[in-house]
């Protein structure tokens, strides 16, 4: 533990998040099945560029029209990483954190 490694970084997709339009409501935080995603003071923001797939599900619940995907030079999606992070939340977490994703990213009937 300890000592970050600086990653490689390369031109990717990632999520962009505009602070001024985020109303903290936290449905992205639920809806992104990587935890990439945690409340700020300010705003919703990314736990760490390595935990976002780009991948945008996030943007399909922010109604404040928050969220985009944008290309830039940043760390790597780290798959390992984002398994580390879910083996250190322990499973009461783990379940509720799951739970909570299923019901954001349910779809109407
Ligand atoms: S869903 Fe949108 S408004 Fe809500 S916390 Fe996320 S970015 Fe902010």
């Amino acid at each position: 533990m300890g000592s970050k490694k600086k990653k490689k970084k390369i031109k990717r997709d990632i999520i962009s998040i505009d602070e001024k339009a985020c109303t903290r409501c936290g449905d992205c935080i639920d809806a992104c099945a990587e935890f990439a995603l945690e409340m700020g003071k300010e705003s919703v923001r990314l736990k760490g560029e390595s935990f976002c797939d780009g991948q945008g599900a996030c943007i399909a619940v922010c109604t404040d029209d928050a969220l985009r995907i944008v290309k830039r030079e940043c760390e790597p999606f780290e798959p390992e990483e984002v398994k580390r992070y879910v083996r250190s939340m322990g499973e009461d977490e783990l379940v509720k954190r799951v739970m909570e994703h299923f019901l954001k990213v349910r779809r109407p009937d």
